[in-house]
């Protein structure tokens, strides 16, 4: 069968940046499974595997809009330095967790670090980036009435 609206799809993939760097992969692990039309994976990848079918392989070059969207400006922020109390070496290029106060956690990235502030980024790692992926379709099936139900791959 071909993938369509509630198919349930097994891929495995690979994504690569413009530079060719690897910057996620299914291999060695399980296959990425999904329903498909339900919005789980960035759009591009999923308008590119409608129509196709067991077996297939492919690549597709997803642009920023149909993936992870792109920079928003206001999603970097300078926060005072005292905000981070507990932190050692802070610097450019951390990964971290903050937490805003309502209980959400969100992942940020350090960008710049001074005496008084420090400039964090919230937007997605892969925001503003062409995404290079790789596809093999390894199972498509019809979607269950429950996983229709939960809006989601068992
Ligand atoms: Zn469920």
């Amino acid at each position: 069968m071909n993938i369509e609206k509630n198919s349930v799809v097994a891929i495995h993939y690979k994504l690569t940046d413009d530079e060719g760097t690897v910057v996620d992969s299914s291999e060695g692990q399980e296959p990425l499974t999904y329903l498909h039309g339900s919005g789980a994976i960035i759009s591009g990848l999923e308008g590119a595997l409608e129509g196709k079918a067991v077996g297939d392989v492919f690549q597709v070059t997803v642009q920023p809009a149909e993936g992870y969207g792109e920079i928003n400006p206001e999603m970097i922020q300078t926060v005072p330095r005292s905000a981070f109390q507990g932190i050692e070496n802070l610097e450019p290029g951390m990964p971290l967790q903050a937490d805003d106060g309502n209980g959400n956690v969100h992942h940020v990235i350090v960008r710049e670090v001074n005496d008084q502030d420090v400039v964090v980024d919230v937007n997605h790692p892969l925001a503003g980036k062409v995404l290079h992926f790789d596809v093999t379709v390894e199972s498509v099936r019809d979607a269950t009435s429950e996983e229709l139900a939960h809006g989601h791959a068992h």
